[in-house]
């Protein structure tokens, strides 16, 4: 995209006016002095607003400024000494700072060192577990669970993460509680339950077969407190099930649809080279979902499993840990979007405690190959979003817990090989992308006019080799979701009011 088109058609941003927003240049260095915008509050982390503060927060006025000495617009070049105009929740206009136009000079304003949009992990799973088991997911009360989330969903928002993609959880769920204002945290896009074959990766080897479909079945359940379709995992064989699979799950509320079609490392007993579902299957899983306006997202390690999602027409390939130049010409053709999952890979083969003995021997072995098919996919120029995979609710202090997201974009550069730039786009404007064109996708991503005002500030350049910022939620100064302000300094960190 060029500069013409992320800006606005505002006088003082056309082209031929000299003190307009420049692109950076290659170094994207910032003058010193942005380095240290808060000094006096360096010892002090950015705070979330409380509950009652935030949705009020900026209620007294409905237009105000972001002056940001760096904007990295989500895609395109980064400019500098911008003004970012928020009206409502939306970005009305963007200007040279030196040529803001009067009628603008008096509205509240905030300055930050520099601006992005808010992040997306596009792989969640908002399940309330203290592990990866899935036996105690299925066992646990859904109270328990809920009561889990309401901190990892704040944790997810004040680490720059103003949208999710859920892949199987209660998403849908927590989603309502945070839209009604009862919780702080990120805007939500979920598939409700992913959907398994029996003796699928959604299955739950250790506990028998009746008692699982009799939970997560899409007929009448009994032995907990789901309804069909209302749990994190769907069981579904033949055409007809998995017909009704989409149906229930599309009934719930789901914003995308999730199937395994490969077998997978944290169930026990299944296989993640050998392809799960049948490919007639398959395709009705994807007829089902897009003519309700949704896409599918496809679960799946190895080569056959890949390429019989590619087949079905599935929207997005998660994990593709076995990958190879025919998957990606195929998924370039489709136009599917790679989702790696890297954090899982990354921070999984360090905690055997969170896994069985069986899953964590196929998380070792599937990690031998995840990174070449990662390399492949970014030299190739497949489509690409960051997500994580990331599933774990307590302690919040673990390494795979809900909220510890940003590290995906230090792996994207440090074992991907993106660019910074191309990795923050991966992290921004590529999110809404992997919900398609149905009608799922929100605008947002991108810091441009008409687009959703989910921002993000911080207090250094990330592309001068700094992507490890994004690592620690502390170094996430400012949040704004829909045009509210959720995370700010102390003292606040505003010009004028
Ligand atoms: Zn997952």
């Amino acid at each position: 995209m060029t500069r013409r088109q992320i800006l606005s058609p505002q006088p003082s941003t056309s082209l031929s006016d000299n003190k307009s927003p420049q692109p950076d240049d290659a170094s994207h260095s910032l003058p010193s002095s942005v380095h240290h915008a808060y000094p006096e509050q360096e010892e002090a982390s950015p705070q979330p607003l409380s509950l009652s503060q935030a949705p009020t927060a900026l209620a007294k006025h409905s237009t105000h400024l972001i002056n940001a000495e760096l904007l990295i617009p989500g895609r395109g070049k980064p400019m500098t000494h911008v003004t970012v105009v928020i009206k409502d929740d939306k970005i009305q206009e963007i200007h040279s700072t030196a040529s803001l136009p009067a009628h603008l000079q008096s509205l509240p304003s905030t300055k930050v060192p520099v601006l992005l949009p808010g992040l997306w992990d596009c792989h969640t799973h908002l399940l309330g577990s203290k592990s990866f088991n899935f036996g105690p997911i299925l066992l646990d009360s859904t109270a328990t669970a809920g009561a889990r989330l309401a901190i990892n969903v704040q944790d997810i928002l004040m680490s720059g993460f103003t949208s999710i993609r859920d892949l199987g959880g209660f998403a849908i769920e927590l989603a309502q509680a945070i839209e009604e204002g009862s919780l702080i945290g990120p805007h939500i896009y979920s598939a409700g339950a992913a959907i398994s074959q029996t003796s699928g990766h959604g299955d739950v080897f250790d506990l028998p077969s009746g008692f699982v479909t009799s939970c997560l079945g899409v007929r009448d359940t009994q032995a907990n407190n789901f309804a069909p379709g209302h749990g994190p995992l769907l069981i579904a064989d033949g055409i007809d099930e998995v017909r009704r699979a989409v149906r229930l799950l599309t009934r719930r509320g789901a914003k995308c649809i999730k199937v395994f079609s490969s077998g997978g490392v944290l169930s026990i007993a299944d296989d993640p080279l050998r392809q799960q579902f049948s490919l007639d299957e398959l395709r009705v899983i994807v007829e089902e979902a897009n003519r309700a306006g949704r896409v599918v997202a496809a679960h799946c390690h190895g080569k056959v499993g890949i390429m019989a999602a590619l087949h079905a027409g599935v929207h997005t390939i998660e994990h593709g840990t076995y990958m190879d130049e025919e998957c990606v010409e195929l998924m370039k053709k489709n136009g599917v979007v790679y989702v790696p999952t890297r954090t899982i890979v990354k921070v999984g083969v360090d905690h055997p405690e969170l896994m069985s003995p069986e899953s964590y021997k196929k998380m070792l072995e599937t990690a031998k190959h995840h990174l070449a098919a990662y390399r492949l996919a970014v030299k190739s120029g497949v489509k690409i979003a960051l997500g994580t995979d990331l599933g774990i609710s307590t302690p919040t202090t673990h390494p795979l817990a809900l909220g510890k997201s940003g590290g995906e974009l230090t792996y994207a550069v440090s074992d991907g090989g993106m660019t910074p730039l191309l990795a923050i786009e991966a992290a921004t404007a590529m999110g809404p992308e992997v919900l398609g064109d149905l009608g799922m996708a929100p605008k947002t991503g991108i810091i441009a006019p008409g687009y959703d005002a989910d921002l993000i500030a911080l207090p250094e350049d990330p592309l001068d080799d700094k992507m490890d910022l994004f690592k620690d939620p502390a170094n996430i100064t400012h949040v704004w979701k829909s045009g509210k302000l959720f995370k700010r300094p102390p003292s606040g960190g505003r010009d004028s009011s």
